[in-house]
């Protein structure tokens, strides 16, 4: 069993720290927020007063951060304080730079690293049923994996230092762009006479099919479990869209890459988000289009 230090109790870290201690792991968890910590607690795991305290006697730190900001904020408070030769995992969404500098600076300090984001959301953190991206080398890919496993049911070694955020930004750039094609067919069929489930039944079964249509389909009625069916609640809010977007613009105005479609589809999330549509999940942004093809 392994001595883990978890930083970062929220709405994913504090599921996946509890599927840990469920696995029979010692995990010291640290979060600012008094209530995360608590939840956390509720759950088996131990409170540390602070994240050096979280971190010192742990074989293996990870990360579950709003930002690449923070990430490297913490790395600098607790890197210097963990045992020689810890691992450290961050599984949060951040952009590939932040994710390099943040596994030089650990490797540095003595440690190792590799950067694990996740697809799956608040349910597959509480289900143990992520998908993890990791960046890193093979044997610290392979030290991860058992733990990855705990709380997930995939893990894929993208490749070097970076490539599991890059990944990551990838996947949802596509995720992004098809939920507002599948947003405006459905409005389009709409205009045309034709019903939901009509074209639901045609597109999930032809060249159409994805995952935004046949898991998080945009409309009520054709997908039960989607968002659509409880008035857009998350899910996958808005605001976390908009955030992976804006990683995919920043790395293709940094490499050069032409994401035309990419940043059409932020400028969408944007407005709609901007139009009080950021808490709801990103499926939502089908009304917008409805509403725009009203006028
Ligand atoms: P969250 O805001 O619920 O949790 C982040 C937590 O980090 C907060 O509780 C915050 O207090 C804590 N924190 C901030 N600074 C800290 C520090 N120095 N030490 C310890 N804790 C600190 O966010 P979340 O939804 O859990 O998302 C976490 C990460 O996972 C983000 O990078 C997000 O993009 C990514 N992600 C989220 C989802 C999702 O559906 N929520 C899905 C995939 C990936």
């Amino acid at each position: 069993m392994t001595v883990i230090g978890f930083l970062g109790l929220g709405n994913m870290g504090g599921p996946m720290a509890a599927n840990l201690v469920k696995a029979g792991h010692t995990v010291h968890g640290y979060d600012p927020v008094a209530a995360a910590v608590d939840a956390a607690e509720q759950a088996g795991v131990a409170p540390a007063g602070s994240a050096v305290q979280a971190v010192r006697e742990a074989e293996v730190v990870i990360t579950m951060l709003p930002s690449g900001a923070h990430v490297l904020d913490c790395y600098r408070e607790v890197l210097v304080e963990a045992k020689p030769g810890t691992l450290f995992l961050d599984c949060s969404t951040i952009d590939v730079a932040a994710a390099r500098q943040a596994a030089e600076a650990a490797v540095s300090a003595g440690h190792a690293a590799i950067d694990a984001p996740v697809s799956g959301g608040v349910v597959g953190a509480q289900a143990a049923t992520l998908t993890f991206m990791v960046g890193g080398s093979t044997d610290n890919f392979a030290r991860a994996e058992g733990l990855l496993a705990v709380m997930g049911r995939r893990s894929v070694h993208c490749g070097d230092s970076g490539a599991g955020q890059a990944a990551k930004i990838c996947n949802n750039l596509i995720l992004g762009i098809s939920m507002v094609a599948v947003g405006e067919a459905f409005v389009l069929g709409e205009k045309l006479g034709l019903s939901h489930q009509a074209l639901f039944d045609v597109a999930s079964t032809a060249s159409g099919q994805c995952w935004a249509l046949t898991t998080n389909c945009p409309v009520p009625g054709p997908v039960p479990g989607s968002p659509a069916n409880r008035d857009y609640q998350p899910g996958f809010a808005t605001a976390l869209m908009l955030k992976d977007l804006g990683l995919a613009e920043a790395a293709a105005a940094e490499t050069g890459a032409d994401t035309a479609l990419g940043k059409h589809t932020a400028e969408l999330f944007r407005a709609y988000a901007a139009d009080g549509g950021a808490g709801t999940d990103f499926s939502g942004i089908i009304n917008a289009i409805r509403d725009r093809s009203a006028k």
